[in-house]
């Protein structure tokens, strides 16, 4: 560990957001020491294919790693894994680890990430229960998933679907249930999560909406999803995904101001001058939006990482980051460009066979998000203009919209 005395950039959690940090913080030429501590015990490695590849793939699948060792050694990072933070000291900028240790900072960024919530229903005791955030979730789930195996899926937000459809096609029965009134009612527009339910139920998922778990039984060694209407679910196994909650535990026990996650301003410094935060744990105020947002996107802890690496030295600009999102459902991809809220008003493309787009505008004509399902080359092309017309709050002609054969980059040259 670095000598206590020296003025070290510490970086706690060694995910997405903290590992970028880390790089970036070298890359931009800080000549002292970088401390990145994760708790858990494998090098840095992606989230997103936990519930995608390392679910599907017939070999074994290795987890996806962010950066090698090899790499950490070159940029002068000093990686401890399996350690946790257990607390912050900011009256002389220190941490302490579980074991006692302390460690200085000059600078302390805060990348702790998020955690699966949890269902607060009676679950009895040996039921096969399970959520999905690290590696060991997920080979835990893929064990199960093969054909003939029976999987419930509580929760139809991403993780949940992308789960389903990962099962599905490895040839599990698969049943969805969701407390709302429909798929993904969080962050994408109803016409899209009518699309992605229909290409669930063509494959052989079934999907109950509007439907509320009671509690989970045991009887002969299987599991039972019990629904408030009586109504029984066997399953081999059962894969809660109600959502995240961010870990701000750290944080607030060191006094940070806490609101929907550590709380940040636009330089993405906490209330503490000395402390930073970055990606799924923390909230901060969006120029584009005129709100405060925490976002659980892989691109987003990416970004952010690099940026508080930035303010951390001292170029502290505003995160401005068009928030941005992928989902993979079966061959087809989810893509969602900025935040798409109630009372925008919609513009369809229909991009035929290739896909299907959503814009949305204000009451002034400027496009705040846009959402596409379909295949990755068409929805990724129109995704990224409109990217740069949320961006640059531009006001665009209605119908080229809503126009497949115009092309729409033409009206930001
Ligand atoms: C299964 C799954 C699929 C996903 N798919 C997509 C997708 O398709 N598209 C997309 O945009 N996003 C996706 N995401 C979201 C994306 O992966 C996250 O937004 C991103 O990983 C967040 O990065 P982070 O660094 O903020 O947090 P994390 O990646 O969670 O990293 C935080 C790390 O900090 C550690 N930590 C916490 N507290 C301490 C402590 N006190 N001491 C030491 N270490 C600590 C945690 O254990 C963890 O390792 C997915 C997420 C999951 C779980």
């Amino acid at each position: 560990m670095s000598n206590e005395n020296e003025k070290a950039i510490v970086i706690v959690g060694a995910g997405e957001a903290g590992t970028a940090a880390a790089i970036a913080v070298r890359e931009a030429g800080w000549p002292g020491p970088i401390v990145l501590i994760g708790n858990e015990t494998l090098l840095p490695y992606e989230r997103p294919p936990l519930s995608k590849a390392i679910l599907i793939d017939e070999t074994n699948p290795e987890p996806k790693l962010i950066v090698t060792a090899e790499r950490l050694a070159e940029l002068g990072i000093e990686f401890l894994h399996g350690s946790e933070v257990v607390s912050i000291d900011r009256a002389v900028n220190m941490v302490t680890f579980s074991d006692r240790a302390r460690l200085g900072y000059h600078r302390l960024l805060l990348a702790t990430g998020a955690r699966p919530r949890t269902l607060s229903i009676p679950i009895a005791e040996g039921s096969k229960v399970a959520t999905l955030r690290t590696y060991e979730d997920a080979m835990a789930i893929r064990q199960t998933i093969g054909q003939g195996c029976e999987l419930v899926v509580i929760g139809g937000g991403f993780i949940g679907l992308e789960v389903a459809a990962s099962a599905a096609s490895k040839g599990a029965s698969v049943t969805v249930i969701e407390a709302g009134p429909r798929l993904l009612t969080r962050s994408v527009p109803a016409p899209i999560a009518e699309l992605i339910r229909a290409k669930h139920e063509r494959s052989g998922v079934r999907i109950e909406t509007g439907v509320v778990v009671a509690r989970i039984d045991v009887s002969e060694g299987r599991s039972n999803v019990v629904l408030a209407s009586d109504r029984t679910h066997p399953a081999d196994l059962v894969v809660v995904g109600v959502g995240a909650v961010p870990n701000v535990e750290l944080a607030h026990a060191a006094g940070l101001a806490i609101e929907n996650g550590i709380l940040l301003d636009e330089t993405l410094a906490t209330s503490d001058p000395f402390i930073f935060a970055a990606g799924d744990c923390c909230s901060f105020p969006h120029r584009l939006y005129d709100k405060r947002i925490r976002l659980e996107a892989w691109r987003n802890a990416q970004r952010q990482g690099a940026a508080a690496a930035a303010s951390m030295l001292g170029d502290n600009r505003p995160y401005e980051e068009v928030p941005w999102f992928w989902s993979d459902q079966y061959e087809e991809t989810l893509q969602i460009v900025g935040l798409c809220e109630e009372g925008q008003i919609p513009i369809q493309r229909d991009l035929g066979a290739k896909g299907q787009l959503f814009y949305y505008l204000t009451d002034d004509g400027r496009v705040v998000s846009a959402c596409g399902f379909g295949s990755l080359g068409a929805i990724a092309k129109e995704i990224r203009v409109a990217e740069m017309m949320i961006s640059r709050r531009f006001v665009p002609d209605v119908k080229a919209l809503a126009d497949p054969a115009f092309n729409l980059k033409s009206l930001l040259a």
